[in-house]
C-alpha cells in the first residue's frame, strides 16, 4: 500500500516536471540544451508508472509490457538530453522508436520462452546496466566537457550508480524469489520507490540549476564580448584584468591603444558595411598576432586595446610594431572587383601598470601617446612615457580601385 502510494505520487511528480521542462524548453527556443528531451523522459517515466499501477500485481499483461518498454526508453531519452546539454545534438525520435520496438520484441520473446520472472529480471538487469553505464559516462565527462560542473556531474554519477546497484539487487531478488519479490508490500519495494521518489525530487532542481548555470554563463560571456568582432569589449577587458590582478604574483602590464587611421573616410567612401569588414579584419589580425598571455579587446568604435603582461620594454615595442605592420599588410577585396582596400593603425603604449587602480590613468596616457602619433603622421607606435617613440614611414590609406 505504501509503495503504491509512493508510485502514485511519483507519477504526479514526474508528469508535473515533464510539463515544466517542456514549457522551459519552449522558452529556450533554438538552444534547448536537452531540456526538451528531459521533458519527454519524465513524461515517459510518469506514463510507465501509470501503466504499472493500471496493470496491478506483477505478471503478464499488455499494460506491463508497455510499462517496461517505456521504462527502458527513458534512459535513452535522458542520454540524448545529456548529449544535447553538452552541445552534441543528436536525433531522438527514430532511435527511440527503434529501441522501443527492440524492447517490446525482446519482452515478448523472453515472456514466451522463459516466462514472467525472466521478463521482470531482464528489465531490472537491463536498467542496472544502463544506469551503471550512465554513471561511468558522467565520471568520464568530469575530465572533459563537464570540467566546470564537477560537483553536479559527480552527484549525477552517484545517483545513477546507486540506481544501477538497486536494480541489480532487484533483479537478483526476482530471480531468487520470483514475482513475489515485486509485491508492493515488500520492504525492498518500498525502499526502491522511496529512492526513485528521492531521485525525481533531487534531479529536477539539479537539471534546472545546470541549465541556469549554462544560461547565465552564456549571458555573461555575451555581455563581455563585442558582437561584431568577437573580441572582448570594455566590460570583458575589465573583467579579465580583474582576474589578472587577483593573482598574488600578477605581472605588471602595458596597454596598447590602437586606433584605425582615417576610419571615417573608409566609412564615408565605401559605406558602413565595408567599415565593419575592416573592423573584423583588424580584430582577426590582432587575435592571430597576439603572444601567449596577451589579450585583445575592442573598447569602442575603431579603438582596440591590447594588454601585454611583463615589463620587457623592447618586447612590448616589438609586439606593437608587429601588430602595426601586420595590419598594414591587410588587403580587403571590395565588391564588383574594386579594391583591395588597406588600412593602418596608430598605436599608443601606456606606461607600466602595476595594479587595477592605475587603469584609467594608463589608458589616458596611451591615448595621449596615440594623439601624438596621429599628429605625427599616423601609422606609427608612440610611447606614453618618456622614451622615444618608434617612427615608421608616413601614413598610407591604401584604397586602390
Ligand atoms: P583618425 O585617423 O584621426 O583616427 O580619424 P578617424 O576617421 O579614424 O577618426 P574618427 O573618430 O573621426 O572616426 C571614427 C569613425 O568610426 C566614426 C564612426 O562613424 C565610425 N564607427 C564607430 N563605430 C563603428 C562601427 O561599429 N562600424 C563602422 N562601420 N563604423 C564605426
Ligand atoms: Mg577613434
Ligand atoms: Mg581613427
Amino acid at each position: 500500500m505504501v509503495a503504491t502510494l509512493i508510485v502514485a505520487m511519483l507519477c504526479v511528480h514526474l508528469l508535473c516536471f515533464a510539463l515544466m521542462f517542456w514549457l522551459i524548453s519552449r522558452r529556450l527556443q533554438g538552444g534547448r540544451m536537452g531540456v526538451d528531451a528531459l521533458a519527454l523522459g519524465n513524461a515517459l517515466l510518469g506514463l510507465a508508472y501509470v501503466l504499472q499501477l493500471a496493470a496491478g500485481p506483477a505478471g503478464w499483461s499488455a499494460a506491463s509490457v508497455a510499462s517496461h518498454t517505456l521504462t527502458l526508453c527513458v534512459p535513452l531519452v535522458y542520454w540524448v538530453g545529456g548529449m544535447r546539454f553538452f552541445g552534441h545534438p543528436g536525433p531522438l525520435l527514430r532511435p527511440l522508436l527503434a529501441w522501443a520496438l527492440v524492447a517490446t520484441a525482446a519482452q515478448v520473446l523472453v515472456q514466451w520462452g522463459l516466462g514472467s520472472v525472466a521478463r521482470y529480471a531482464m528489465l531490472s538487469f537491463t536498467m542496472a546496466l544502463i544506469f551503471l553505464a550512465m554513471a561511468v559516462a558522467a565520471v568520464r565527462l568530469l575530465g572533459g566537457p563537464a570540467r566546470d560542473l564537477r560537483v553536479e556531474m559527480a552527484l549525477v554519477a552517484l545517483l545513477a550508480g546507486m540506481l544501477g546497484v538497486l536494480n541489480v539487487v532487484k533483479g537478483v531478488r526476482v530471480l531468487d524469489g520470483g514475482l513475489a519479490a515485486l509485491d508492493m508490500g515488500q520492504r525492498f519495494q518500498v525502499a526502491f520507490y522511496i529512492y526513485m521518489s528521492f531521485l525525481a525530487t533531487v534531479l529536477a532542481p539539479l537539471m534546472i540549476w545546470l541549465v541556469l548555470r549554462r544560461l547565465t554563463d552564456a549571458l555573461r560571456a555575451s555581455a563581455e564580448r563585442d558582437p561584431l568582432t568577437g573580441l572582448l569589449n570594455r566590460r570583458g577587458l575589465l573583467a579579465a584584468l580583474h582576474g589578472h590582478w587577483k593573482a598574488r604574483d600578477a605581472a605588471p602590464l602595458r596597454l596598447l591603444l590602437l586606433d584605425i587611421d582615417h576610419f571615417k573616410h573608409i566609412n564615408d567612401s565605401h559605406g558602413h558595411k565595408v567599415g565593419d569588414t575592416v573592423l573584423c579584419r583588424v580584430a582577426e589580425v590582432l587575435a592571430r598576432s597576439l603572444r601567449t598571455g596577451d589579450l585583445a579587446s575592442r573598447i569602442g568604435g575603431e579603438e582596440f586595446v591590447v594588454v601585454c603582461p611583463g615589463g620587457d620594454r623592447a618586447g612590448v615595442r616589438a609586439a606593437a610594431e608587429r601588430l602595426r605592420s601586420a595590419i598594414e599588410r591587410v588587403q580587403i577585396a571590395l565588391e564588383h572587383g574594386h579594391g583591395p582596400l588597406g588600412c593602418t593603425v596608430t598605436i599608443g603604449i601606456s606606461p607600466l601598470l602595476h595594479g587595477p587602480q592605475a587603469f584609467d590613468a594608463a589608458l589616458q596616457q596611451a591615448d595621449a601617446a596615440l594623439y601624438r602619433g596621429k599628429a605625427g603622421g599616423r601609422n606609427r607606435v608612440e610611447w606614453g612615457d618618456a622614451a622615444p617613440g618608434v617612427r615608421v614611414p608616413a601614413p598610407e590609406l591604401a584604397a586602390a580601385g
